[in-house]
């Protein structure tokens, strides 16, 4: 038998491919995964509670989110973007919750609801799901396209959509059919410095304005930053990291960050350390500090790594080196020396070429009848649910032409 749909890949991607195409028309739908267990990235996701999207629903602000794929994703965010997935979700009894940072997980705060969620619904609607299936190799044939999987059991089918994430072999099979790759590098993952000067700060995190330069490159930004025991991580780092992530690959992951601990003009901080010497002359430098928000052990760091006295008095301390520190609070430099272990979230930039495929349909241009969504495309965006978004984004036009096509041949 000849099926309507096969969809490669049993992850975000595939299962809202699959449970699109079936609500509009299509009658046999079956899903290939190549492990045991589908949907496993949604499992470990956010810490094991699935950032499932975020609130931004700005059309202009949410593709600011997107290093790669940003101009293509304009045009699906018109037909499902944030707002649709939420509701999406709801609608099939999944509540949802939206956190102060814009970032929704399920109410439950657990990624297994998501999984039930989709693979129910996905069984509701007559979706069919074999796993231990991977996909060795695809062949085009008069009616479509036939499959060979592990095993060597063959399928057939009148459309394909590859959905295998950042998998090799989802790449392979596309390139197989006459499609270019855009080489794969990883993104979303903390930085790794020589200096040991905040190592007694490790844990803290803050708000920093930073400048990451990478082979004259540079990128700025504000935002959130952990202090790592072996250099810096966070949200900030982690969109830093996706940003740059081409550069930093090419780059041998060496670049150089400077640091702004205050978010004010150094002139600004040299103002208040010169007011807070004359109104605090007696009080001890150590104990005693300007700036609220700044975190009293990183404060203590960096008095430490200018050698100064921890018995100084604020009366005692000299203009070279109020200068000197006001430097250190606004632009403190270090560099980069490899990349970290990753946070949270993982993904690959890189994949599948962006001018291969048709964005109304997500069909390739090259090969009628095969479709892609999803990690195994050359998008990718910053942490905060935007990654699983663009797979419901992507995986829902692709199910919804799909089904739209294969009404009309009907
Ligand atoms: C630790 C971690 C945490 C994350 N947390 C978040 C988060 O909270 N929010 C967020 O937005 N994003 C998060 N991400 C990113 C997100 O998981 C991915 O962007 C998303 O899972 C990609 O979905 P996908 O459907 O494209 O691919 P995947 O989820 O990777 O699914 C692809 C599937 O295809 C299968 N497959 C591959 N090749 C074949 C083949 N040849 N034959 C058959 N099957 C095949 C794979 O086994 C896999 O099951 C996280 C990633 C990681 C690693």
């Amino acid at each position: 038998m000849i099926s309507d749909l096969i969809i490669i890949g049993g992850g975000a991607a595939g299962f809202m491919g699959a449970i699109t195409a079936i609500s509009n028309g299509l009658r046999s739908v079956l899903i290939l995964e190549g492990t045991p267990k589908v949907l496993e990235k949604v499992r470990i996701s956010g810490g094991g509670r699935c950032n499932l999207t975020n609130s931004c629903c700005e059309i202009s602000h949410l593709v600011n989110n997107y290093p790669r794929g940003e101009k293509q994703l304009i045009g699906l965010f018109n037909r499902f973007s944030t707002t649709e997935a939420f509701d999406w979700f709801q609608t099939k009894g999944l509540s949802l919750k939206v956190e102060k940072d814009g970032r929704v997980f399920p109410s439950s705060n657990s990624s297994e609801d998501v999984i039930r969620c989709l693979t129910n619904y996905a069984r509701k609607t007559g979706v069919q799901v074999y796993t231990n299936s991977h996909v060795k190799k695809i062949s085009i044939i008069k009616e479509g396209f036939k499959l060979i999987v592990k095993g060597d059991n063959t399928f057939q089918t009148k459309n394909i959509l590859i959905c295998t994430g950042g998998h090799p072999s989802g790449r392979k099979l596309a390139m197989s059919l006459g499609h270019s790759i855009i080489k794969p590098v990883p993104s979303l993952f903390s930085f790794t410095t020589s200096e040991k000067t905040l190592k007694s700060c490790s844990g803290i995190s803050t708000n920093v304005y930073i400048k990451l330069t990478v082979n004259k490159k540079s990128f700025t930004d504000s935002g959130t930053i952990l202090i790592t025991h072996k250099g810096f991580s966070g949200p900030l780092i982690l969109k830093l990291s996706s940003l740059s992530a081409r550069d930093l690959y090419t780059n041998n992951y060496k670049g150089e960050l400077r640091i702004n601990w205050l978010s004010m003009k150094e002139n600004e901080a040299r103002l208040k350390l010169d007011l807070y010497k004359y109104e605090n002359a007696k009080k001890l430098l150590f104990k005693n500090k300007p700036f609220d928000n700044l975190p009293r052990s990183l404060w203590k760091a960096l008095l430490l790594s200018m050698n100064i006295d921890k018995q100084l008095k604020w009366a005692e301390i000299s203009n070279s080196k109020l200068y000197a520190l006001s430097k250190s609070l606004t632009l403190n430099i270090y560099s980069i020396k490899s990349r970290g272990p990753f946070g949270e979230e993982f993904v690959t930039a890189g994949g599948v070429s962006l001018k291969e495929i048709n964005f109304k349909t997500m069909e390739s241009k090259i090969c009628k009848g095969l479709y892609f969504a999803g990690e195994v495309l050359d998008i990718d965006g910053v942490t905060g649910g935007f990654n699983f978004q663009h797979c419901w984004t992507s995986g829902w036009v692709a199910g919804k032409s799909i089904g739209l096509n294969s009404e009309k041949l009907n």
